[in-house]
């Protein structure tokens, strides 16, 4: 049976009689260093019987699974990756001009069009689908804004605006002993999403606070979450089908913005050791993190440069899970943001969705919007984050298994992919 082909494969687990079990996802992905710490497998538990470990920052079992199989199947290392019937795509019909059609994720369940577990997109499609893209600046920045503060800005006008009643985002955690962590937290003030600004180079587990009865919220929310491209993933696949949900409210989620991101990080491994400890970086004086270009950048508050350094020297804190992602530009969400591809101090914006430009619509007033510098860099960015996906497939699987031929060909779909061995280098 195809859906346990990869676990047979890759893992040597054999099918089970009937149901899956968490501890089938925890052998196959978690146990295996291929998790990419998105929370999916928690927001998509029935039973809300999966937590996350104090220690690990890794999902675990909190109370007895009932072999649902609901975690693996939308795991975007797992099922959803490599036997979903509900590819994730914004793709739909088109409209009458020829372009990309309109409102939400439209899936498409059709098998042979199964290369969008694993791309993102079919091979030499570009950007994937895509409404307009802009290069775009907030006319008022916070000072601890990424790129052109446009994901900030968006999500206070899409607040103002009454379109949500909040925005799960990444805040720095308030526990003493962990600087510069992102933590997920569902901000439903300006205040606090400003506060937010900024990119923290580790995964959150972000799925997980859409368990939102912790926050004085309307009975029916409307929330706008700021992902990775894998947690729109999850969100994406868990919207297209109709199962019985538990805590996690996936149905209150009616925009989406993807972080462009080729790899993210261990907090302790980055942070805690590779700058700190080995860099003897102050992480307390810490303004921003950057990975830009294939280095690694750390400024002090005070303007000096405290790590300016190739990023291949911080590829051991790099989760393992990232090398196999070949979605860099975030093909399921409604908006992709990201700074390659603009001028520094800019974003480059992908509109993917109707809802996606209703929210940049919204927040015109507060924007500079102009052509993208370099959409030609996002292209190639692409192709090298899905050369780097080969090679790890290469590395995981027999190359003879049948698996990984399969996959393998589609990959190579994409201009310039072979399978020499890749250098990353962002
Ligand atoms: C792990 C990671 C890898 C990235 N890799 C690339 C890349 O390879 N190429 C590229 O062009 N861009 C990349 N980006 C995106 C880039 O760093 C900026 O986030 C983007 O350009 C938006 O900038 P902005 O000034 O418009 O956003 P801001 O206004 O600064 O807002 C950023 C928003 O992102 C949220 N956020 C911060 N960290 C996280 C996180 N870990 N998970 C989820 N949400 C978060 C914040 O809470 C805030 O709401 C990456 C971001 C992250 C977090
Ligand atoms: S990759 Fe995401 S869904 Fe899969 S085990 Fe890790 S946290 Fe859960
Ligand atoms: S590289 Fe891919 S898997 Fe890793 S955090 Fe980014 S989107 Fe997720």
């Amino acid at each position: 049976m195809k859906a346990y082909r990869l676990r047979r494969e890759l893992n040597g687990i054999e099918e089970p009689p009937g149901k899956t079990w968490f501890w089938e996802l925890q052998a196959g992905v978690i146990d295996a260093d291929r998790c990419i710490r998105c929370g999916t497998c928690i927001a998509a538990c029935p039973s809300n019987s999966i937590g996350i470990g104090e220690d690990t920052d890794l999902p675990e079992l909190v109370k007895m699974c009932t072999g649902c199989s609901l975690c693996w199947d939308f795991c975007p290392r797992g099922g959803l990756r490599y036997e979903a019937l509900w590819p994730p795509s914004t793709v739909g019909g088109e409209t009458a001009e020829g372009g990309p059609s309109v409102e939400g994720a439209v899936v498409r369940s059709d098998a042979s069009d199964s290369y969008w577990k694993i791309t993102g997109g079919p091979p030499g499609d570009g950007l994937g689908a895509v409404m307009d893209s802009y290069a775009v600046r907030a006319g008022s920045r916070p000072g601890c804004a990424q790129d052109g503060g446009v994901v900030t800005a968006l999500l206070i006008a899409a607040l103002a605006g009454g379109e949500i009643d909040g925005a799960l985002v990444t805040r720095p955690s308030e526990v003493p002993d962990e600087p510069w962590k992102g933590v997920a937290h569902l901000a439903t003030t300006a205040e606090e999403i400003t506060d937010a600004a900024g990119s923290y180079y580790n995964q959150t587990m972000a799925l997980a606070e859409l368990d939102l009865s912790g926050y004085d919220l309307p009975d029916k929310p409307r929330i706008a979450v700021v992902g990775t491209p894998c947690e729109i993933q999850g969100i994406r696949a868990m919207q297209s089908r109709r199962w019985p949900t538990g805590a996690h409210r996936i149905d209150s989620v009616v925009l989406t913005i993807a972080l462009l991101c080729t790899k993210s990080f261990d907090y302790k491994g980055l942070m805690l050791q590779l700058l700190a400890e080995d860099r003897s970086i102050d992480i307390a004086r810490v303004s921003k993190v950057d990975v830009i270009r294939g280095r690694m950048i750390v400024e002090y508050r005070d303007g000096e440069v405290a790590v300016d350094e190739a990023i291949k020297n911080f590829h051991g804190a790099a989760l393992k899970g990232c090398d196999e992602c070949a979605d860099f530009l975030g093909r399921s969400a409604d908006l992709s943001v990201g700074s390659v591809g603009s001028m520094d101090g800019w974003s480059s914006v992908l509109v993917r969705s109707e809802r996606g430009r209703r929210a940049l619509d919204n927040a015109r007033g507060r924007l500079d919007l102009r052509e993208l510098d370099d959409p030609e860099a996002l292209v190639r960015l692409d192709t090298f984050d899905k050369r780097i996906a080969l090679d790890s497939l290469h590395r995981a699987f027999d190359p003879d298994a049948p698996l990984f031929i399969e996959y393998a060909e589609h990959l190579a779909g994409y201009e310039g992919t072979d399978r020499a061995p890749v250098v990353p280098d962002r």
